[in-house]
């Protein structure tokens, strides 16, 4: 992986109206990285996703992608290297699930709009390796919520991002899509160099797929680094105001993380 960086925030603020949400954030995500961004609900993580995507605009601090300000870019130019799962996805037209995804390839089309092979098969790839293929001609709307989920990641791939932003993409699937998204997601960074920022709860799935987290807490930076270094006992029971159990997998040599609630209340007090 080159050292580079190909999306930094620096000293990022955010409010909605007066409620401030996002105090002085700053990191750096290099090219071709899976990042997570984990911390408690509330914390600011998808207004984070919202800003790195240009929805909003930072109140104060900068926000860059390829070294280029976010305020300065085209929406169409945006749309090429950052695309976005948002955490929840309704569209009340009755799309097919092709056309839904064809929709990733707007920000590539010629003046007319129209679709040509090469947005056809985009398409068609990403249905494939998000395993909805099959789902191809029914209603978007009518799709349970993880095949749903799983739609929205084949638009966004369809989308060929440099950058692709996931919010919470696989809290409504079962456990073996979710390892199936994850492989995936893997794969892409490792084949094409794609950078993946990843929302997520899960932090044993942070752990076993992603490379460096940041914590967030009260809409400020608590810890960034690989999962070895901030995944700590102390780390995540001043982020999340729980009591856990952190130990090495012998299987995976990951961190894994355990909830332990007041099961061991009784040898403390
Ligand atoms: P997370 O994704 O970590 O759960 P959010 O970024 O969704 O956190 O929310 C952070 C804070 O901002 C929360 O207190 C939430 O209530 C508030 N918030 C989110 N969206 C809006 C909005 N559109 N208007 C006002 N406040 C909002
Ligand atoms: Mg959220």
């Amino acid at each position: 992986m080159s050292r580079e960086p190909v999306v930094r925030l620096e000293d990022v603020r955010f409010a909605y109206r007066d409620r401030s949400v996002l105090d002085g954030v700053s990191f750096e995500v290099e090219r071709g990285e899976r990042f997570g961004l984990l911390g408690p609900t509330g914390s600011g993580k998808s207004t984070l996703v919202r800003l790195l995507s240009g929805v909003l605009r930072p109140s104060a601090g900068r926000i860059s992608v390829g070294g280029r300000d976010l305020g300065g870019y085209p929406p169409a130019e945006l749309a090429r290297r950052v695309a976005v799962v948002p955490q929840e996805t309704a569209l009340d037209f009755p799309f097919s699930v092709l056309e839904v995804v064809l929709m990733g390839r707007a920000p590539h089309l010629g003046g007319f709009g129209f679709e040509g092979d090469r947005d056809v098969e985009a398409a068609e790839s990403a249905m494939t390796r998000t395993g909805v293929a099959d789902l191809a001609g029914r209603f978007f709307h009518e799709l349970s919520g993880g095949e749903k989920q799983r739609v929205v990641i084949a638009r966004a791939l369809a989308q060929e991002p440099e950058v692709l932003l996931l919010d919470e993409p696989t809290t409504s699937l079962d456990i073996r899509h979710v390892v199936e998204i994850f492989e995936l997601l893997s794969a892409l960074s490792r084949e094409r160099g794609m950078t993946l920022v990843v929302v997520l709860h899960d932090l044993n799935l942070a752990a076993l797929y992603l490379q460096r987290l940041a914590f967030l807490k009260h809409g400020r930076l608590y810890a960034c680094g690989p999962p070895e270094e901030v995944m700590t006992y102390r780390t995540i029971r001043d982020v999340y105001e729980t009591d856990v159990y952190v130990h090495r997998n012998d299987l995976t040599g990951r961190l894994n993380v355990l909830p332990l609630g007041s099961v061991t209340a009784g040898s403390r007090t």
